[in-house]
């Protein structure tokens, strides 16, 4: 579509970024245009409400899935919540340890931010090797969640990181 073209468009890519080898994709450009950002979220929703027949939560992932995870359920009109690298979020949380290219890494979730049985859609801008999706998956399924859809503005196919969810899937824009 037209809107997914003018999205696509302005996707940055930078090469050798954080390290050598790596092509970055930026999303930020497409947040210096409002009505481009505006397309965005609405496709994101759009997606959503064809496909998710209920939806209690959007999980966005620290720290891009913020970026558009609260505009996304505003515009649904369900709950926003955060899953954050470990240390960073207050009271009670539950946490999930996964694994890095070099070492392991920890996500957690606030306690008392998803109650089991609720419906969630777990959102961020890219989805690479899959680990990072992997992990949010399992950490909303300690909650008791029950996972709708995962969701990102951008795939980076050749990695394959979709095989490794083995739930619900779908993104915007495909590299
Ligand atoms: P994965 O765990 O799927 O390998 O990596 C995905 C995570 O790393 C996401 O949270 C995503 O924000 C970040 N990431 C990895 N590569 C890129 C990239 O090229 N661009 C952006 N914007 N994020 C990336």
């Amino acid at each position: 579509s037209d809107r997914l073209e003018t999205v696509k468009s302005l996707i940055a890519a930078h090469p050798d970024f954080p390290k050598p080898g790596i092509l970055f994709r930026d999303v930020f450009p497409v947040l210096r245009n409002a009505k481009a950002l505006r397309m965005l979220i609405d496709l994101l929703c759009e997606h959503i409400k064809s496909t998710v027949a209920s939806a209690d939560i959007i999980v966005g992932l620290e720290s891009r899935g913020f970026l558009f995870g609260p505009m996304v359920a505003e515009q649904l009109g369900i709950a926003f919540v955060p899953v954050r690298k470990a240390g960073k979020l207050p009271g009670k949380t539950v946490s999930v340890s996964y694994t890095l290219e070099y070492g392991t890494d920890k996500f957690e979730a606030q306690e008392d931010s998803v109650k089991k049985g609720q419906k969630v859609i777990i959102l961020d801008d890219l989805l690479a090797t899959g680990g990072t999706m992997k992990a949010a998956i399992e950490l909303m399924e300690k909650l008791g969640a029950v996972v709708e859809l995962c969701l990102v503005v951008i795939e980076l196919d050749d990695l394959k990181g979709r095989n490794k969810l083995n739930r619900p899937f779908y993104s915007l824009i495909h590299y």
